[in-house]
C-alpha cells in the first residue's frame, strides 16, 4: 500500500491571509477539488496521513481542543465526499521550542512511519512549503510542490535558488548578470521531485502513473 503525506494548510484548505492560522472551523475552507481528490486517492488504494505544523497552539492563539474540532469536522466532510485520512499528525509547538517534530525536521514522518509501519521511500509527500518538501526529503520520501497556498511563492524560491541545472557554466553566470559562486550559494538542498497546480492535479499524475 502506497502512502501520501499531506501538509494540511495549503495543500487541503486555504491558508488564511497574511500567514495567519485557522483557528475554528468557521475559518476552514476547502480548496476546489480537494474532496474528489481525497476520495480519489481512497478508492484507489492509497494511505492519507496528514502531516502540519499548528504552532498557532504553541503561540496561545487557539487551543489543542479547537484543533481536534477542526479536525473531526474535516474528517466528517472528506469521510462523506467517499474519502478518508488514516491518520493526522501535529505539531503544537511554538517555532522556538526546539522540537522534533515541527517541518522541517522529519519527525512527524519518522513517527507515523513506525506507527503505521510505512515505508518512507515508498511514500509521497506533497506540500505547499518549502519546509513541507525538507521535511519529506528527509525522511527519504518523494515530494511533491503544489502551487496552491503559499505554492507560488515556494516556487519563486527554487527558481532563484537554482535557476538552471548546472550554475557553474559560464554563459549562464553572463545572462543571469551572475557569477557562478552566486548561482551556488543560492543553490538549494533540496527540491521538489514535482510540481503540480493542486492536490486534484498531483492525484491525476498519481493514478496515471504511479504502479
Ligand atoms: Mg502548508
Ligand atoms: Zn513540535
Amino acid at each position: 500500500m502506497k502512502t501520501i503525506f499531506l501538509d494540511r494548510d495549503g495543500v487541503i484548505n486555504q491558508n488564511p491571509p497574511d500567514w495567519g492560522y485557522v483557528r475554528t472551523w468557521e475559518e476552514f475552507d476547502f480548496i476546489p477539488n480537494t474532496l474528489k481528490a481525497l476520495r480519489d486517492l481512497t478508492e484507489n488504494g492509497y494511505r492519507v496521513i496528514v502531516v502540519t505544523n499548528q504552532a498557532g497552539i504553541g503561540r496561545g492563539l487557539f487551543s489543542e481542543d479547537n484543533l481536534k474540532d477542526i479536525h473531526s469536522r474535516m474528517l466528517v466532510d472528506i469521510t462523506n465526499a467517499g474519502g478518508s485520512i488514516d491518520a493526522i499528525y501535529y505539531c503544537p509547538h511554538h517555532p522556538e521550542a526546539g522540537c522534533e517534530c515541527r517541518k522541517p525536521k522529519p519527525g512527524m514522518l519518522m513517527r507515523a512511519a513506525r506507527e503505521h509501519n510505512i515505508e518512507l521511500s515508498n511514500a509521497y509527500l506533497i506540500g505547499d512549503s518549502t519546509t513541507d518538501i525538507e521535511a519529506g526529503q528527509r525522511a527519504g520520501a518523494s515530494t511533491f510542490l503544489v502551487l496552491t497556498g503559499h505554492g507560488k511563492k515556494s516556487y519563486q524560491h527554487y527558481i532563484k535558488a537554482t535557476p538552471f541545472q548546472r550554475p557553474d557554466t559560464d554563459t549562464i553566470g553572463n545572462r543571469s548578470g551572475r557569477t557562478a559562486d552566486e548561482g551556488l550559494a543560492r543553490s538549494s538542498k533540496y527540491r521538489p521531485e514535482k510540481i503540480f497546480t493542486n492536490l486534484y492535479a498531483a492525484t491525476r499524475w498519481l493514478l496515471k502513473n504511479d504502479t
